[in-house]
């Protein structure tokens, strides 16, 4: 069939644009529809607060972007991307007002709590040696692994809940609670299984690259991304919801950047009602209520290391944090949630008006959840940087149905796509030989409900676009 384009991509986030791009590379003529009047999807900056601050509605620090195998491979310095890396990663304050930090290096991490030097670089040396071995694995679709020995030995640590990880790892509270912090970007339950990965897969990220974020805005990866991608011919059209394939031009495939919910609801596809019945069944998981500030000075934190940290995770201790992701979870309400923060103008002084600051935060909520947090938030960054309601000169808020009507994609404020538990984490929307194809051949999806999930890396799209380069091409 002589169709006018070989692919047709729907929806412009991180996965959609990295199939786009993919498949342009590979000669094909492809074309992006998108529904939003600005592309990102769940990557966007905008000026919420004031005039002249740029907040990241969604993703905000990108270590899978930096390192992502395909993303890593596209030359997007040349198209305007400049990576800024903050002094330290991350880290995690305490009440007595100490905090750990996570440092590029491991050896300066390890040494703040001597009696769990040791096993901290256990946990972690093994995962950063072995990360080129085992990469694709993790951040792609099920597939026998080239490594199956590095893997396991990384696989037995990740299937572990944090709860049993930091138990049998380390002695001190603080360390522990200091893993939780970045355990908890899973959005499970502590004590759930495979609730490790996450911060085991983040922490060896900062410490193997560190954890940056784009000059001027999350927004500027995706502007680099699509000038790349224009640059080879490709072609985007904004404010086009697609309800109907009908909707498109004629082409050999389309694929979707939607979540199952999303890709039920267009007409056209022809799927059997047993597909229909699977996907029906994809689950969602917690939400997240989501601030920015605009802000007179940077926050007083009275940690050194919390002022020269990109990110600060917040929970004041192992009890808590487990409560905290309990309750998303358990639809129970939470008085100390655990609370995620990055604070980019520190680094950037692109962010904000000359001597003015910006930050970036939120907790996790029950799905749907349209309960205001901002007292529960601004609490807990006052235990650890008093006085810092007094910076605040502007603040802008988004509950679980302002976060799904800014993207559909966010369903109930799930910023994964679907939940990241057990049974959805390789084998996402359903148990499929290829997850990115459906009973139609011609209709895939690429969004971050397929492998690996949540984050802007990019792979979803990359591997959708690798099977319908098989499939077809
Ligand atoms: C508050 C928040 C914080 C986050 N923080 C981070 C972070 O710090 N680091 C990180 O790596 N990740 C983070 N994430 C997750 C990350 O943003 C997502 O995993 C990523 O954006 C997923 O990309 P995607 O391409 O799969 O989908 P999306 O980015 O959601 O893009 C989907 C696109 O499809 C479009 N669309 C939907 N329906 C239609 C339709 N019918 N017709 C046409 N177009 C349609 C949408 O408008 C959207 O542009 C965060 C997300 C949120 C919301």
């Amino acid at each position: 069939m002589d169709n006018k384009y070989d692919a047709i991509i729907i929806g412009s986030g991180s996965n959609g644009l990295s199939a786009a791009i993919h498949l342009q590379q590979k000669g094909l003529r492809t074309a992006v529809f998108e529904q939003a009047s600005i592309p990102g999807g769940a990557t966007k900056t905008l000026e919420v607060t004031l005039p002249g601050f740029k907040h990241d509605i969604g993703s905000a620090i990108l270590p899978l972007g930096y390192a992502s195998p395909f993303l890593r491979t596209l030359p997007l310095e040349e198209h305007g991307l400049e990576w800024i890396f903050p002094d330290i990663p991350y880290s995690h304050p305490f009440a007595d007002g100490s905090a750990l930090a996570c440092y590029k290096d491991i050896n300066m991490t390890a040494d703040q709590v001597p009696e769990d030097a040791k096993a901290y670089k256990s946990l972690f040396e093994p995962i950063i040696n072995d990360w080129p071995h085992i990469e694709n694995n993790l951040l792609g679709p099920l597939k026998w692994p080239k490594h199956p020995l590095k893997l396991s030995k990384f696989g037995l640590k990740a299937f572990t809940s944090a709860h049993s990880l930091v138990n049998h790892y380390f002695k001190n509270e603080k360390t522990k609670v200091f893993f939780y912090g970045s355990a908890a970007h899973s959005t499970l339950p502590l004590t759930g299984v495979a609730s490790s990965s996450f911060g085991l897969v983040l922490t060896a990220m900062a410490h193997k690259y560190g954890w940056p974020f784009p000059k001027g805005g999350a927004g500027k990866f995706i502007e680099a991304m699509l000038s790349y991608y224009k640059s080879m011919g490709g072609e985007i059209n904004f404010n086009q919801k697609i309800t109907h394939i009908e909707d498109l031009p004629e082409a050999t495939s389309y694929i979707f950047d939607l979540t199952p919910k999303q890709l039920l609801e267009i007409k056209g596809t022809n799927f059997p009602d047993l597909y229909r019945k699977r996907m029906g069944n994809y689950k969602y998981g917690a939400g997240v209520f989501k601030m920015d500030w605009a802000l007179s000075e940077p926050i007083p934190w009275l940690s050194e290391k919390c002022k020269k940290s990109g990110t600060v995770h917040l929970g004041y201790s192992q009890e808590e944090l487990e409560r905290s992701e309990n309750s998303t979870h358990y639809h129970s309400t939470n008085k100390n949630p655990y609370v995620l923060l990055a604070q980019h103008s520190i680094f950037d002084p692109t962010r904000a008006p000359e001597n003015k600051h910006t930050a970036w935060a939120y907790c996790h909520v029950p799905n749907g959840n349209t309960r205001d947090y901002i007292a529960e938030i601004e609490a807990q960054i006052e235990k650890a940087a008093p006085g810092f309601k007094e910076c605040i000169l502007a603040r802008s808020t988004m509950n679980t149905q302002a976060l799904e009507n800014f993207n559909p994609n966010l369903v109930g404020g799930d910023i994964n796509g679907g939940s990241q538990d057990i049974t959805q984490l390789f084998t996402r929307p359903i148990t499929k030989f290829s997850p990115y194809s459906t009973p139609n051949p011609r209709v895939y999806i690429c969004s971050s409900s397929t492998p690996p999930g949540g984050g802007v890396h990019g792979m979803g799209g990359y591997s959708a676009a690798e099977k319908v380069l098989r499939d077809h091409f």
